[in-house]
């Protein structure tokens, strides 16, 4: 019991600094500034034995590894990986300062405390118990942490994985999300997150002429062309996929019969997100079942007075695993239809790889199984696939099997951590924290021998 509070107080300790340091990544090279944060993992981890290595991308863009080399080569490296970066925050929205780091009646408040801070922190807080333990593994436990994922993770993961790959080589990931304990009839049902979408952004330019804007009669307006293309977007409904994934996971949620049968039904699941009252889950459900097409960003114009010649209008497209790029270009034109003539798309060279998917049937995954049933008697652990990114994907496109966790206690309800993620208000409680770190510690011990 006081090992156990003892966990929770130096989880709880490491996840306020990490808040504290206010890894903001806007997205820009220059921001993030993940190098605090490396510095305080790598104060944490002084003393204990564990030796760091750094790695830097950018100036200021730094990940951190350390790692407990396992005795049997033959024996599976298991690599935890949590970003240290956040997403930026409204000030405007919060009820308290999302920097401070305030610990309040058992909750930490701040900015990364779900997303990923929580996770990055009981990792670390795993990993030095194990060393201090004098823990002699045989698979080698790797333990990461990396700049840059909210950003897609080119200058943290992906840059390791693609100049540091002996650094970063390894059998199996586990990082974020899952294990927030969802009700069913049967008892809790925790998300494994076994598989993600693709982030294919594109920027459409759109063309027109310009003109003098006294006289708009019969112009060709590029911006006038843009809100047909949003338009058509916005309304656009390409066919629907059901992945194993979704099946198995809206099987667990044990819905009403003919429910499940409709969300698991290509040719009916459109009609029926389109009609449910419950919009959390009409949201996900339509997002997991089809490629997905959002126009968030338009700029077009020079001068009130000037028909403009050019608008620029940027597009989130979410894949589903499984569809290829070109498959991307066909629906964005078929989308467009006899406008997409008036339009050069623009790929980003990072954004042309797809979603990603692991098999469930590994040892590690049965590992996971075992250790959260353990814990948490009356949950059983389901895989599911998540629509945001993360940096799973980067060793996925290598082969690697990677799976999203962390384990939740009941006490924030589970329809508040998708408000949570990128929201205002986030918040953990350190019980959660506790959880975590006792199931990693766990989990290693399991998995690793
Ligand atoms: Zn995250």
């Amino acid at each position: 019991m006081r090992d156990e509070m003892a966990l929770e107080r130096e989880s709880t300790e490491l996840l306020r600094t990490l808040i504290r340091n206010g890894c903001v990544n806007t997205g820009e090279a220059a921001s993030g500034n993940e190098a605090r944060s490396v510095d305080a993992l790598e104060a944490f981890f002084a003393g204990s034995g564990l030796s760091c290595e750094r790695y830097t991308s950018r100036p200021g863009r730094m990940s951190l590894i350390t790692r407990i080399e396992g005795t049997d080569p033959k024996a599976p490296t298991l690599l935890l990986m949590g970003h240290t970066d956040v997403v930026p925050v409204n000030m405007a929205g919060w009820q308290r300062d999302p920097f401070a780091a305030e610990l309040v009646d058992g909750i930490v408040w701040g900015r990364g405390a779900v997303d990923m801070l929580n996770l990055t922190a009981t990792m670390a807080v795993a990993t030095r118990r194990l060393k201090q333990s004098g823990w002699k593994p045989r698979g080698t436990l790797i333990y990461l942490a990396v700049a840059d994922e909210e950003a897609g993770g080119f200058l943290g993961a992906g840059h390791l994985v693609e100049h540091e790959a002996d650094a970063v080589k390894c059998d199996y990931v586990i990082t974020e999300s899952g294990g927030v304990p969802i009700p069913t009839k049967s008892g809790h049902k925790l998300k494994v997150t076994v598989g993600e979408k693709g982030g294919n952004w594109r920027k459409l330019i759109v063309h027109g002429t310009p003109g003098h804007g006294s006289r708009p009669f019969r112009t060709d307006n590029a911006l006038v062309t843009a809100a047909k293309i949003v338009q058509r977007i916005a309304e656009y409904r390409p066919k629907a996929r059901i992945l194993d994934a979704w099946r198995g996971y809206i099987e667990a949620l044990e819905l009403e019969p003919g429910l499940t049968d409709a969300l698991t039904d290509p040719a009916r699941v459109y009609e029926t997100v389109r009609d449910w009252d419950n919009l959390t889950l009409a949201r996900e459900a339509h997002a997991c079942t089809h490629t997905t097409f959002s126009p968030n960003i338009a700029h077009g114009g020079t001068k009130v007075n000037v028909i403009p010649d050019r608008v620029e209008i940027d597009v989130d497209i979410r894949s589903l695993p499984g569809v290829e790029n070109h498959e991307v270009e066909a629906m964005l034109k078929e989308a467009m239809g006899n406008l997409a003539d008036r339009v050069t798309i623009d790929t980003p060279p990072d954004r042309k790889r797809g979603g990603s998917v692991s098999p469930t049937d590994t040892p590690l995954m049965a590992a996971i199984s075992r250790i959260a049933t353990r814990m948490m008697p009356d949950a059983s652990v389901v895989p599911a696939i998540t629509t945001g990114g993360t940096d799973a994907k980067f060793f996925r496109w290598k082969g690697i099997p990677s799976y999203g966790f962390g384990l939740h206690s009941l006490r924030i309800p589970y329809t508040e951590y998708p408000i949570m993620f990128h929201g205002h208000n986030e918040r953990v409680d350190t019980e959660s924290l506790k959880l975590s770190a006792m199931m990693w510690e766990a989990l290693c011990r399991d998995f690793l021998g």
